[in-house]
């Protein structure tokens, strides 16, 4: 078995195409050197040499022979010998897994300097300042990576040797009057290197190793113990990457871009990585080595003059600088990206006007830069539609959607705390703590940010009223999360480290109080709060034709329909923007919050008999008439899913004594009477109580309201000359009885209005398909019913037994213990949930062919469960307005994918 895979001189072993063997790094070295592109010669270790390594602690016979055999090419290439003293090689070490890893063990650059090959290379080269700057480098990434890290030991914060042997050097520049370590002498690094020797040995209690041989080895069984670190491993941990795939070790003949003013070293992305333009985009240093760009000791410089910004008008571009070496960089650049048919992230090293390329990859990228690549590619016919398709993560779309902070202004700003990120985008705003507040202060002209431990449905208007939602409690699915990622509004929650007290108006984090009114930033896509104002960057969707192209295509690909859960005008028109085909869950029981509104709902609940409860409910038609008349117009002529009363009724009820003194007053009753009749209506599991369609059952009436005022609306719509289209949708059916119960009520009012009013008009009756039970019966309830929608939330609920307010409680303690893999209620349960969902799907379409089929969970607006519900073959997904474009475009992925 070969073990080590050589390249230079224009010859690789290895290719692109052998990733899992030689890592990202080591298959992109080998394709570039085989594409005849200048890169140093060089060997990787595969992968499959760490992998017995970490099984037995011990190398694979003859890898030494192969690593020496290799090394010797390399020096025959370079006409130099490793631990030579008279003309010494120097090689970097260099980890590279298949995919790149934080944690893993970064590169140490110059390994063979020792006593004995430092006056050869200082002969050779003719440059003492050039030598002893390199070995400092040497010392320090060898120390802080193969002495410290790899060696697992665990310094205090700010402790770190690397810390330590940077104060060293801050002091000798003050002490010598110098900025920049580009400006100390030969004579000051020297004496720098023999500082940091005493450091290391003080620290670390051993000698900074004197042998090439010590040094090459040292850096290797770093690279395969960097594998197994704690930082790399809980990485793997949370990225879902298996721990099987072990890291490939390059190791690769050192160029030099510390060795005078026609040296240089710089990072270039093929196209901005931010914005998407096709503009060769990267920054350099003269006389820097390895990593100074990214580390950004001294300000790098524009690599041309196309990408130079107002703070680098006046820093040279490599361009002026070195007009030939541009053009080479550029031809390669060109030839990688044409080659690799995708964004390329690269690393060049010029050595006395010479240009060397030490690594290419794909890029990285942002949102707005991923659909520009993705639609200007397709553009110039580099990739296909699908591939422009695939090129772009769902979620990636959420950063186009949502005003974003203005990134640099973030790096400078206090962070307060870090939750979870439930709503995306960014928002600023002075802190209320209460509901009521928010929207007074918001009436007032002020931007405010609601700051609860947790929010609930009596929270709604003031979380309306605010820029932004930020909760110390409460997960990713928590009322807070949901309501905002439904609005599409920045929302942070389960902020664990922030104190609240909404008495004394205080909010404190990380050593600083705030009071009511001061400023906070929130990043609702990381999850970070900020102390102060953060500028935002607007978006206009219209205006970005990159996204309008990309949803273009979609809607080319893609077989299954995107509809949205809306409940307001607003928001569907907003939804129909972003491309939504019908709503496919208007839930009802929003309407009733309303201040007006909410007194006739509460007679309705605590009356005591049917004509006292039609007298209320008939208080709540005209506005429920014109809640639909909204609705229904605002989607017309797409389908309008309607879903009758559903939550169980305590959850109107009056909560404190104000609102009961209140309402006993408007029902002429005593507080006593009325506290009565409160507790009659308490029930043990209001979630398994009276609610859903028992609610039709026992008050029909409720029923008959709600199908009236959406019928009434659809006939004064269509004397309007509009094409409305309404869904009537039952919830919580776990029989046929109940549905076709409701269903005959329903059909009747449908009858009555048609003759009252004297007008035609075509509805469907349907229901929502959120128990066990109605997935098991869906044969039966099929022949009756015109459509389902699965209700996956409480579907989830229902199949797991777990109540989706209380997982908070346990659902950490199953992830980290691997119970589950994921919260079952933020993507789809495929093998328990999803498998009733398919026997739904499936006894459903046995019976009636005819049977339209959706879902319209928080699941709806989920990529994965997207894929699944493909496969699954519904006719449509629903999701929050802002997730609209998102399920579109996952929906076109599971097609083409
Ligand atoms: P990372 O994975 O963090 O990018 P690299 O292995 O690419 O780490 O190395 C870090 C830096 O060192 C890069 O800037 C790279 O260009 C530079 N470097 C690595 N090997 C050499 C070499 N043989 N000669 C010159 N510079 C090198
Ligand atoms: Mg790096
Ligand atoms: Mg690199």
């Amino acid at each position: 078995m070969k073990r080590v895979y050589f390249f230079g001189n224009g010859k690789a072993d290895g290719t692109a195409k052998d990733k899992n063997l030689l890592g990202g790094k080591g298959a992109n070295l080998a394709e570039m050197t085989n594409l005849e592109i200048p890169v140093p010669p060089g060997f990787t270790i595969t992968t499959k040499v760490c992998i017995h390594f970490m099984n037995s602690g011990e190398y694979p016979d003859n890898l030494k022979k192969e690593v020496q055999n290799s090394l010797k090419e390399i020096e025959q290439i370079m006409g130099q010998k490793f631990g030579d003293p008279e003309n010494p090689l120097l090689v970097s070490v260099r980890s590279g897994a298949r995919q790149s890893m934080p944690g893993m063990m970064e590169s140490v650059l110059n390994i063979g300097l020792t006593s004995k090959t430092i006056p050869g290379l200082i002969e050779k080269s003719g440059d003492n300042r050039f030598v002893y700057d390199a070995y400092r480098r040497l010392i320090t990434m060898y120390a802080d990576v193969v002495m410290e890290k790899a060696a697992a030991i665990e310094p205090k914060e700010g402790d770190g040797i690397r810390e330590k042997l940077d104060e060293i050097m801050a002091k000798l520049k003050s002490h010598n009057g110098v900025e920049n370590d580009s400006e100390l002498s030969a004579e000051n690094l020297k004496e720098l290197c023999h500082l940091f020797k005493i450091e290391v040995a003080k620290s670390l209690g051993e000698e900074f190793p004197d042998d090439a041989q010590i040094q090459l080895w040292g850096g290797i069984k770093a690279v395969f113990k960097s594998w197994n670190g704690k930082r790399a491993v809980s990485y793997r941990e949370i990225e879902n990457i298996p721990h099987h795939w072990g890291t490939a070790v390059n190791i690769q003949a050192m160029v030099y871009g510390n060795m005078g003013d026609n040296c240089a070293t710089g990072v270039a992305f093929t196209r901005n990585p931010a914005t998407g333009e096709n503009v060769f985009f990267g920054e350099w240093l003269p006389n820097a080595q390895g990593e100074d760009v990214v580390a950004g000791l001294r300000t790098p410089n524009p690599l041309n003059n196309l990408n130079k910004i107002s703070d680098s008008q006046n820093l040279p571009s490599l361009e002026d600088s070195m007009p030939k070496i541009y053009e080479e960089l550029d031809a390669i650049q060109n030839q990688l990206e044409a080659h690799y048919n995708d964004m390329q992230d690269i690393e060049f090293t010029i050595q006395n006007g010479r240009l060397w390329m030490l690594q290419t990859r794909t890029g990285k990228r942002n949102g707005p830069a991923s659909v520009r690549m993705a639609v200007e590619m397709l553009e110039e016919g580099m990739i296909d539609e699908k591939t422009a398709l695939m090129r772009v993560k769902p979620e990636q779309l959420g950063e186009i959607m949502h005003p974003m902070l203005d990134a640099k202004v973030e790096k400078q700003s206090e962070l307060l705390a870090k939750g979870l990120p439930a709503g995306p985008g960014g928002a600023s705003g002075q802190i209320v703590f209460t509901a009521d507040e928010a929207e007074v202060w918001h009436k007032n002209g002020k931007q405010v940010i609601l700051v609860r431990s947790e929010t609930s449905p009596e929270d709604v208007h003031g979380m309306f009223a605010s820029e932004a939602i930020l909760t110390t409690r409460g997960g990713m699915t928590s009322h807070a999360a949901l309501v905002a990622r439904g609005w599409g509004k920045c929302c942070v929650v389960g902020c664990a480290n922030i104190r609240i007290s909404p008495i004394d108006k205080t909010l404190s984090a990380n050593g600083t109080t705030l009071m009511e009114g001061d400023w906070i930033t929130l990043n609702g896509s990381s999850g970070r709060v900020y102390k102060g104002q953060i500028p935002l960057k607007a978006v206009n969707l219209k205006s970005n034709t990159y996204f309008q192209k990309l949803m273009q295509i979609t809607d080319r690909h893609r077989k299954m329909g995107v509809r949205t859960n809306a409940d307001s005008p607003a928001d569907a028109k907003q939804a129909r923007e972003f491309g939504a085909e019908g709503i496919g869950l208007c839930r009802t029981e929003h309407m009733f919050f309303d201040p007006e509104r909410i007194s006739a709902m509460r007679e309705m609940i605590v009356a005591e008999n049917e004509e006292d409860r039609r007298k209320a409910i008939m208080k709540l038609l005209p506005h429920q008439r014109e809640d639909f008349y909204g609705i229904l117009k605002a989607m017309a002529p797409h389908p309008v899913t309607i879903r009758l009363l559903d939550p169980p009724l305590h959850e109107f009820l009056p909560q404190d004594e104000d609102q009961i003194l209140k309402l006993a007053e408007e029902l002429n009753i005593t507080t006593e009477e009325l506290n009565a009749r409160i507790e009659n209506l308490h029930e043990l599991n209001p979630m398994l109580g009276h609610r859903g369609c028992r609610l039709g059952i026992s008050y029909p009436e409720i029923t008959e309201m709600q199908t009236r005022a959406i019928f009434e609306a659809t006939v004064q719509l269509k004397n309007e000359n509009q094409s409305p289209f309404p869904e009537v949708m039952v919830p919580l059916i776990g029989s046929v009885e109940e549905f076709t119960n409701q269903k005959k009520i329903i059909n009747d009012m449908a009858e009555t209005v048609k003759k009252e009013q004297g007008v035609q008009f075509t509805y469907l009756v349907g229901t929502m398909i959120e128990l066990p039970r109605a997935c098991a019966t869906a044969d039966q309830i099929a022949e009756e019913a015109q459509f389902f929608s699965f209700g996956t939330n409480d579907l989830t609920q229902t199949t797991f037994g777990f109540s989706r307010d209380d997982i908070g409680g346990f659902l950490p303690d199953y992830l980290e213990q691997k119970i589950l893999s994921i919260d079952p209620f933020q993507s789809i349960d495929q093998e328990g949930v999803g498998s009733l969902v398919k026997m739904g799907v499936e006894k459903g379409r046995s019976v009636n062919s005819k049977l339209k089929i959706g879902i319209c969970g928080e699941h709806g607006g989920d990529p994965e469960s997207i894929y699944f519900f493909h496969k699954t073959e519904l006719d449509y997904v629903s999701c929050s307005p802002f997730r609209v474009p998102i399920a579109r475009l996952a929906a076109a992925q599971a097609e083409v994918g």
